[in-house]
């Protein structure tokens, strides 16, 4: 039976597996993202009762049949009118759960994890596929730590492959080349994104606090060659202020996503320096006139930037003031 309420794909069909919990949510564009709704709290990779995991979010999604917004949602601009088919499923997963990373972002939380034990994910997926609650259409997100050196990673991805799922996205630093992304790649079912955050190999390693700026560029041009299709292999740049704000930088990240066949590139601002400087708006017109660079430069030479989470709230709270 559907129904038409305000809602998102995340409510209706979402698993998110963090490092310590089972979570609704980890796109953080609600009011309230620094407070994580657990579905299941202090996790470390039980077996899941499926009928108490949907039983809970059915009591969110009836917040929503009601016309209410369930409290961590407020202000997401992921609600959307839609009717939905009100079904117990899992499509839209995002796993979360490896700490372990080849890099150190100055950003990043994980290094500051290293002491937690990590728990596996794969024989959460095979009880998944087990009871036929997976389908295809994702978005399936894996990130981290760096997928690329974690041990199951493999497995996991070769399980979805072989069950035809599609819409999986792998986000990894690209320091390691990975033959299944490259497999995945090549069939269509698996897109990647690395956020180098920067175009020069100095800025790369302020950033990164790894000197591997031309061995991650060398690896985005190799995947870009396999992919079946270019928007498969997206890059990203994460406004930092004062480390990779300046057109210098941003002109180099074109040039190499140009050397290496890029034609799809992201553009955000980083979360924590977001949520502290929003509401005093400090730097504001220069960020604003940086994206609008950036964007103009790209499109000069065929490469389409897209605003992503941070920066799409940042530009409606510029275009609503
Ligand atoms: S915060 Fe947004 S994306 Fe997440 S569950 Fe709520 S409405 Fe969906
Ligand atoms: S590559 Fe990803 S997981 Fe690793 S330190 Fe950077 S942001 Fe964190």
């Amino acid at each position: 039976m559907t129904s038409e309420y305000l809602s998102c794909d995340i409510i209706e069909y979402g698993f998110d597996a963090q490092y310590d919990a089972i979570n609704l949510c980890c796109r953080i564009s609600g009011n309230n993202c620094n407070e994580p709704f657990h579905i299941i709290p202090n996790y470390k990779g039980e077996k899941i009762n499926w009928n108490d995991f949907f039983q809970k979010k059915q009591e969110i999604r009836n917040i929503h049949q009601n016309g209410e917004i369930f409290k961590p949602c407020n202000g997401c601009l992921y609600l959307r009118k839609e009717a939905w088919d009100n079904s117990n499923y899992i499509r839209t997963v995002n796993i979360n759960n490896w700490i372990k990373c080849n890099a150190d972002c100055i950003y990043c939380n994980r290094s500051s994890l290293k002491k937690h034990k990590e728990y596996k994910i794969l024989p959460i997926f095979k009880d998944i596929i087990k009871h036929d609650f997976l389908k295809a259409g994702g978005p399936i997100t894996i990130s981290g730590g760096e997928p690329s050196i974690i041990r199951e990673f493999k497995p996991l991805l070769e399980l979805f492959l072989k069950n035809n799922l599609n819409n999986i996205k792998v986000l990894t630093n690209a320091i390691k080349y990975d033959k299944t992304i490259e497999k995945g790649l090549k069939k269509g079912n698996v897109n990647i994104l690395v956020s180098t955050d920067s175009g020069t190999r100095e800025t790369f390693t302020k950033i990164k606090r790894t000197d591997k700026h031309n061995q991650v560029w060398k690896n985005i041009k190799k995947y870009a060659q396999y992919a079946k299709y270019s928007e498969l292999v997206k890059t990203k740049f994460i406004i930092i202020p004062a480390i990779n704000d300046n057109k210098e930088e941003i002109l180099e990240f074109i040039k190499q996503n140009l050397n290496s066949g890029i034609k799809y590139a992201e553009i955000d601002i980083e979360i924590s320096w977001f949520y502290t400087h929003k509401q005093n708006r400090t730097h504001f017109d220069e960020i604003y006139e940086l994206y609008q660079y950036a964007v103009e430069k790209a499109q000069e030479v065929g490469i389409f930037l897209e605003a992503k989470d941070r920066m799409v709230l940042f530009l409606q709270n510029i275009e609503n003031s």
